[in-house]
């Protein structure tokens, strides 16, 4: 009984909480959309009805009202459905504290310390479904599985208002015949230069060659040969509370969206170097790095990680944040808004105190705070625009011309 992984899926969420709210929309071809005069006019969501007459997520208001003239459109109650996820992770929380949000609408759970109490990973599936309607009145997919991968698969198997389990024993069977595309993160420019290879279904991808995929797509092909076989192994993490320990970043939502290596290079390195301007500024080292990654259909991920050291310097919380988003993102994949926020936060005299490296990584490390000292100081005499890298200087997004927001305070 080793399937005490989770993947929960909200069914059509903005679509069913416009409906619960309103019932008169369930009888009637409806979506919600963004505002039709912006960039935001596109459907985000639709009922089972519209879904008929063929309106899909992500096209345009323009596109969907020819195939459905007397299609309702609804703004989004945003306010609405950060109360219903959250509502929703709260009874997941019940079962766990290993409760990871991916999404507003969908979390991974990882039950394996509670089979004593509620029963196997498929039972507790059984139970919160049974929770989730009965409380909010809206319907959840559960893929129950032995890995994160796996269980999002499964939660995509059968919907709405079902759960799928993807055992060790039935994996195969399930899985190896869907589309290559349907693993997470692989988007059309992956799948087309996997197609090239002759890998078109995850079983294709799980027989593939792994140092093939990795010479091919770099660390993301050793992530797709690894997530085929179900041998990555990502825990689920804590449940952040709304207490979130302190915390400094900052996000840009593009004009256009983002994607490929030189593009995420400049928007992380520009955001690395206002973020840890802002360490600095403030005393401060931090000891973890969260990227937030929002594609253009509005689905938030975010990921994290430790650094190797407490650090503030911008390349540090680059590096680290550019193999975040290269090892659970692919790269050819749009993006709308990118953020960097460091926690861990400590004061910048007691890191230094506790400092034993080698003396050559301390020679190397203090030479780039000389360094970095040089350009906060160039900076704060002669304007923040007065020094800047060539990289960032020269990029065709023109990310320092932009509004950068802060993501946490
Ligand atoms: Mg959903």
């Amino acid at each position: 009984m080793n399937e005490g992984i989770l993947h929960c899926d909200m069914n059509g969420f903005y679509a069913s909480v416009e409906c619960k709210l309103n019932p008169a929309l369930r009888d009637v071809p409806m979506a919600v959309s963004g505002d039709p005069r912006s960039r935001h006019g596109i459907i985000l969501a639709k009922n089972e009805i519209a879904k008929k007459f063929g309106v899909v997520t992500a096209e345009t208001i323009w596109q969907a009202k020819r195939k459905c003239p007397n299609l309702v459109l609804v703004p989004p109650s945003r306010g609405q459905y950060s109360h219903y996820s959250r509502l929703a992770n709260e009874i997941y929380c019940r079962f766990t504290d290993r409760v990871e949000p991916f999404g507003i609408d969908e979390s991974w759970l990882d039950v394996r310390g509670a089979y004593k109490l509620f029963g196997s990973g498929f039972e507790i599936a059984e139970k919160i479904r049974a929770i989730i309607k009965d409380e909010l009145g809206l319907t959840v997919s559960v893929g129950v599985s032995f890995n994160k991968v796996f269980a999002k698969l499964g939660s995509d198997y059968k919907k709405p208002d079902a759960t799928t389990l993807v055992s060790r024993e039935n994996f195969k069977e399930i899985l190896y015949g869907l589309p290559a595309s349907s693993l997470l993160f692989v988007g059309k420019k992956t799948s087309q230069e996997l197609r090239k290879l002759g890998i078109l279904t995850i079983g294709d991808l799980a027989a593939a060659d792994s140092g093939i995929l990795t010479s091919k797509f770099g660390v993301h092909g050793t992530y797709l040969s690894l997530c085929a076989r179900g041998e990555w192994k990502d825990e689920v993490a804590f449940f952040c509370s709304d207490n979130p320990a302190k915390s400094i970043g900052n996000s840009v939502t593009y004009p256009r969206d983002i994607s490929g290596a030189v593009e995420f290079r400049q928007a992380l390195l520009s955001l690395s170097e206002k973020v840890s301007g802002r360490l600095r500024s403030g005393g401060f080292v931090c000891k973890s790095v969260h990227i937030v990654i929002k594609d253009p259909q509005f689905n938030v991920i975010t990921r994290q990680t430790s650094t190797p050291s407490p650090t503030n310097l911008a390349d540090d919380l680059f590096e680290t944040a550019y193999w975040l988003l290269t090892t659970s993102w692919d790269i050819d994949s749009p993006v709308r808004m990118l953020g960097i926020s460091c926690s861990g936060l400590d004061a910048e005299e007691n890191s230094q105190k506790q400092m034993s490296l080698l003396f050559d990584e301390e020679i190397e490390l203090r030479k780039k705070r000389n360094m970095q000292k040089a350009i906060d100081e160039c900076r704060s005499k002669f304007g923040s625009e007065s020094i800047k890298r060539a990289s960032v200087a020269f990029n065709s997004l023109k990310i320092d011309d932009l509004k950068i927001g802060s993501i946490f305070k």
